[in-house]
């Protein structure tokens, strides 16, 4: 067993740009911008679908908001809800830390898998959400991945993954390893089905999602300003001995090294999801209206 404190070093995306409540105005009239501190009204920031109107900065969602910005109002329906991790290995204070996951975020683990559609176009979705540990992939993430993969198949569906993810999920061990090989196993046989998927990178896309399922899209896309990479800036200063440049590892650098294939602002992603699925399928999208039309 290892000593204590051995992993209970700060998370590396503690600093999460989520925004902050302002301590001096009313509980949740605005909140301050963790990216350029100007403060901004909540309901400005919400109609702006959380990117901040002074700097840009896509602040990060939670999987029911991600959906409700994405798909046609009305049809999103959830699969595979009833899955929940175990702790295989008794790890220390996984049960804990589950359990206050499932408490702040109403969610069974941090992966959401469903059918809904984009300007009327169908398609099978899956959501990481970064507020269940990091969004880090164990056997529920991994298998919920693969059964969006074989759901696809079996509907003749293309696939759409928002990732949002720290990597494997350390408390379960080889197990969350093991989900590396099982979701890029069930990329291929999607492919294999001649189905298309695409890869929505948000921050932070990082270590064993990025080197498995988030990698092997047909086409990857990225919000702005998203953190994605394998190991952290940390890890490569210090086995390279260099200092990392300022961008490095967002989504800007990886553009730049060919890694994904264009960044999309919030905004337009519905848009950009609808031509691309329309082109991919042959499916005529419509106009839904809202943000989808
Ligand atoms: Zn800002």
């Amino acid at each position: 067993m290892p000593p204590d404190g051995w992993f209970r070093r700060k998370s590396k995306f503690a600093p999460a740009p989520a925004a902050q409540i302002v301590a001096q105005v009313p509980d949740g009239v605005a909140i301050k911008c963790a990216q350029c501190s100007e403060i901004i009204f909540t309901k400005d920031f919400e109609k702006n679908l959380k990117v901040c109107p002074h700097c840009g900065s896509h602040h990060r969602l939670t999987a029911a908001e991600r959906i409700a910005y994405t798909v046609d109002e009305g049809s999103w329906v959830e699969l595979f809800a009833n899955l929940r991790s175990v702790d295989p290995l008794h790890f220390k204070e996984y049960d804990s830390k589950l359990a206050k996951s499932v408490q702040v975020t109403g969610l069974g683990d941090g992966f959401v898998v469903g059918t809904a559609a984009v300007s009327g176009l169908p398609l099978v979705l899956g959501v990481s959400d970064f507020r269940f540990m990091g969004g880090s992939m164990g056997s529920v993430a991994g298998e919920k991945v693969a059964r969006a993969m074989e759901e696809g198949i079996a509907r003749r569906l293309p696939v759409v993954l928002f990732t949002a993810s720290g990597g494997a999920r350390m408390q379960e061990g080889l197990l969350s390893l093991m989900q590396m090989a099982k979701t890029s196993a069930a990329a291929a046989r999607l492919a294999e089905a001649k189905l298309p998927y695409i890869v929505v990178m948000t921050d932070a896309t990082m270590a064993g999602v990025l080197a498995s399922y988030a990698s092997l899209g047909d086409i990857h896309l990225a919000e702005p300003g998203a953190l994605i990479g394998f190991a952290g800036a940390r890890v490569v200063a210090q086995a390279t001995v260099q200092k990392p440049p300022e961008d490095y590892q967002t989504a800007e650098w990886q553009l730049g090294r060919g890694q994904i294939d264009s960044i999309v602002p919030r905004r337009d992603l519905p848009q950009t999801l609808a031509t691309l699925l329309s082109l991919l399928t042959g499916r005529a999208s419509v106009n839904t209206g809202g943000l989808n039309g």
